[in-house]
């Protein structure tokens, strides 16, 4: 008989097809889930991955969607309703980093600012408000938000980063105390340093892997399975009292 921490749920997880959603994505599948939608801006990647873990009993669909366009959102909820005629989680994990993030307040252009809000912050605003609807028929749902420590500690660079995931964490307490009634729970994980494609590069530079490891009391980046963990817990029904928390996860770098 089927069993799992997320026995009998759909889930759709945004970002899903590399580094922590991609772990995510895994963990949720060997929990008993009866639908799973990757949601990803990298087709090849969700792809591969969706084959890759389907299972019997647990389908794996792959959905191109841009996070920033409401549109791609305003037509994926449906759809998954459609397909799986039920959806109890989401979990917003699609995420943009890299040199376009990171100048300082002086250096920020613009274009930069408003591509990486419209990615870290607005998706996760569409992402919400296309799916609330959605569990709210189903009579209620958990959605979980990845922010970032550096919505708690301001970084040396990562301007728009650090303040698009800010807006990511208000955001998810806001909706916390509007859908809480309807028995819909919003949490967030904020991750500290993770080994991810998003990472590698900038974890190579010795110099910065020296600065981010000593900011760590732990001395190690995370894995991405490692932040999955907290989103399967916020995910499941374990943490059905919690809603509008924080879990950071960041091998004690903000309890410095
Ligand atoms: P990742 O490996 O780059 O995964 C992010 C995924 O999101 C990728 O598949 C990426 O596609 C996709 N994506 C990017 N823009 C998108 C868009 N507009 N629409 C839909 N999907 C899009 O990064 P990660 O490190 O796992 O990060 C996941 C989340 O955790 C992000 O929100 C990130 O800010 C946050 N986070 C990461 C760390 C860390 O140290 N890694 C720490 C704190 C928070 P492409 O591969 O095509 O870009």
């Amino acid at each position: 008989m089927k069993s799992g921490r997320l026995f009998n749920k759909v889930a759709v997880v945004a970002g899903g097809a590399s580094g922590i959603g991609e772990a995510t994505c895994r963990a949720f599948a060997r929990e008993g889930l009866v639908g799973l939608v990757i949601a990803d801006i990298n087709r090849k990647a969700g792809e591969a991955l969706a084959k890759e873990i389907a299972a019997p009993g647990c389908p794996v669909t792959f959905e191109r969607i841009d996070a920033a366009n409401e549109a791609d959102w305003s037509q994926l909820a449906p759809r998954v309703f459609e397909r799986y005629g039920r959806v109890d989680i989401l979990v917003n994990c699609a995420g943009i980093g890299g040199p376009l993030v990171r100048p300082t307040v002086e250096n920020t252009e613009e274009d930069a600012w408003d591509r990486t809000f419209a990615v870290n912050a607005k998706g996760a605003l569409f992402g919400m408000k296309h799916f609330i609807p959605v569990m709210r028929s189903c009579g209620g749902g958990s959605i979980v938000n990845v922010s970032s420590v550096y919505a708690i500690v301001g970084p040396r660079f990562a301007t728009s980063y650090a303040a698009s995931k800010g807006a990511c964490r208000a955001l998810s307490r806001t909706a916390a105390i509007q859908y809480a009634a309807e028995n819909i729970r919003v949490n967030t994980v904020l991750p500290g340093y993770v080994n991810t494609p998003m990472t590698r590069d900038i974890h190579n530079q010795p110099e910065v892997r020296q600065q981010r490891l000593a900011e760590t009391p732990m001395g190690r980046f995370a894995e991405p399975e490692e932040i999955a963990l907290g989103l399967l817990y916020l995910a499941s029904d374990e943490a059905s009292f919690v809603t509008g928390a924080e879990l950071v996860i960041d091998g004690g770098m903000t309890a410095r």
